[in-house]
């Protein structure tokens, strides 16, 4: 999942990112309300994370900006000063969720899966295909009722594939959101990975090859729920 951090003290974005990556999420940070505005606004991301003041342009008018461009997905708002006027301006313009600074690194990845889970749809913080389940809280999947050992770089594909289940999702899908925008894997190393999961489930045609398109993670037939 990509997400896009918007923080201008650079101190403060660089524990995010590297507590995000952690975690398994591409990050991509902003330490400017204009910059932030624009790439939240041309950017596909999964989730953000948005400090509300910003030097250029103030974070409820970015998040204001995101939301009228058609950005959809869960904003978790960073506020300095516990005020209500600030909360309430922020839900206004669309955010999810908001932390108090200070706050503990291990709190905005809760928060953000969280967050994640709800726009999932998923009440159960699951998502399923056949004998293949993706924990989103905890961030894990399991097959066959085993945890699943995956790089980092897996995980995301197969969390990307897990939250489009069913849909065609292409190289480019993949790599915008599963890669940093500094990074511009070329579209071999998406069919690598991929061709790791395959062997690492045993179960190659749960993920599906369309044929110069890109791939499909389709679950078996039997399994409605
Ligand atoms: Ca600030």
């Amino acid at each position: 999942m990509r997400v896009l951090v918007v923080e201008d003290d650079r101190k403060l974005a660089a524990q995010l990112a590297s507590a995000l990556s952690a975690a398994g999420f591409a990050v991509d940070v902003e330490h400017d309300g204009r910059e932030a505005a624009y790439a939240g606004s041309v950017e596909p991301y999964d989730a953000a994370v948005l400090d509300l003041g910003l030097p250029g342009q103030d974070g409820v008018s970015v998040l204001r900006e995101w939301r009228e461009a058609g950005g959809h997905w869960p904003v978790l708002v960073l506020t300095a000063r516990n005020r209500w006027s600030d909360k309430l301006a922020s839900f206004d313009a669309g955010a999810d969720d908001y932390l108090t600074k200070p706050f503990m690194m291990e709190e905005v990845v809760l928060r953000l899966r969280a967050m994640l889970r709800r726009a999932a749809g998923s009440g159960a913080g699951e998502l399923r295909a056949g004998e293949l389940v993706y924990e989103v809280g905890a961030g894990r999947f399991l097959w066959q009722g085993k945890v699943l050992q995956l790089t980092a770089q897996e995980h995301k594909i197969l969390a990307y594939l897990m939250h489009h289940s069913g849909q065609l999702v292409t190289r480019a899908d993949i790599s915008e959101h599963v890669y940093a925008r500094d990074l511009d894997p070329d579209s071999n190393t998406v069919d690598v990975l991929i061709g790791r999961i395959r062997r690492k489930l045993g179960a190659p045609q749960l993920i599906r090859t369309e044929r110069g398109q890109g791939f499909r993670l389709v679950p078996p037939e039997s399994d409605t729920q």
